[in-house]
């Protein structure tokens, strides 16, 4: 794996039968991770998260963009629907040729085919959190995929 965050995960992963549990860092060290994409050089404030937690139906990255960035580039996608849920700043989504405002508090998702890109043109970090999953791949979902269990519930203090 070339993100650079890679090194000492070991601490901060947490794993049973059942679960991962990966302490990611504070909002404030999102801008220090980056990741190497072949052919587009260092991307800075870029953490991709499915190889470390061992996500199996999804790939989830948390970002960080300084004031004035923007991608530098389009992209599309082949399968996978992606969903970018923004957490604090402002900024813009440019698809298809269509801007959209965002701020904390925005959801956008984004069909394969959306040539997108994003820019934050205010004066504080964007931060945001991208979802990439098939598109109409979900069956059943919220409380129609939970089985609540009888077993009653315990702390141990
Ligand atoms: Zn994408």
């Amino acid at each position: 794996m070339s993100d650079s965050t890679m090194h000492g995960n070991k601490s901060k992963i947490r794993t049973g039968t059942n679960f991962t549990a990966y302490k990611s860092g504070a909002r404030s060290e999102w801008p220090d991770h980056s990741l190497e994409i072949p052919g587009l050089g260092e991307i800075h404030g870029k953490h991709f998260l499915k190889d470390i937690v061992g996500f199996t139906g999804s790939e989830i990255s948390i970002n960080s963009l300084p004031p004035g960035a923007g991608m530098p580039f389009y992209h599309q996608h082949q399968e996978n629907e992606e969903i970018y849920i923004f957490i604090q700043g402002r900024g813009q989504m440019q698809i298809d040729g269509e801007i959209i405002d965002v701020q904390e508090g925005s959801v956008v998702r984004i069909a394969p085919n959306g040539l997108r890109t994003w820019r934050n043109n205010s004066h504080e970090p964007l931060l945001y959190i991208v979802a990439q999953m098939r598109a109409n791949s979900l069956r059943q979902y919220g409380f129609g995929d939970g089985v609540v269990s009888e077993k009653k519930v315990t702390w141990p203090n």
